[in-house]
């Protein structure tokens, strides 16, 4: 599932959204490669004093049933990390005041938090 290519959170397009706020957006993904599709959660936190907002965001590949179950709504958003058990994902962690995020392999169940 953690092919080569998908090192990156380009290449992957978003095939349904599934939460579309401004600060908490979930979506399914899939490969434009091998059609592999990833759960993407992107949570953004509002730094009202230097205007920095903090970014976070995980892509978590999945089955075609489990997206099949959070396009359907049988499966929360907020459920997704416990998707990752014995998977990795892709994190991009971008805190206020860093320059660039820093994009790294993940492992293990992971917290969606919703972010302001
Ligand atoms: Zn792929």
């Amino acid at each position: 599932m953690a092919q080569a290519h998908h090192q990156s959170h380009n290449g992957v397009r978003v095939d349904r959204m599934i939460r579309d706020d401004s600060h908490f957006i979930v979506s399914v993904r899939r490969c434009g490669l091998c059609s592999q599709a990833f759960a993407s959660v992107f949570t953004e936190y509002v730094d009202w004093v230097a205007s920095q907002d903090a970014q976070y965001r995980t892509l978590l590949p999945i089955t075609d049933a489990e997206a099949d179950d959070l396009i359907a709504g049988r499966l929360s958003p907020h459920r997704v990390g416990a998707l990752g058990h014995g998977r990795r994902h892709l994190q991009s962690d971008w805190p206020s005041g860093a320059d660039e995020p820093s994009v790294y392999w993940g492992s293990g169940v992971f917290q969606v938090r919703q972010g302001f």
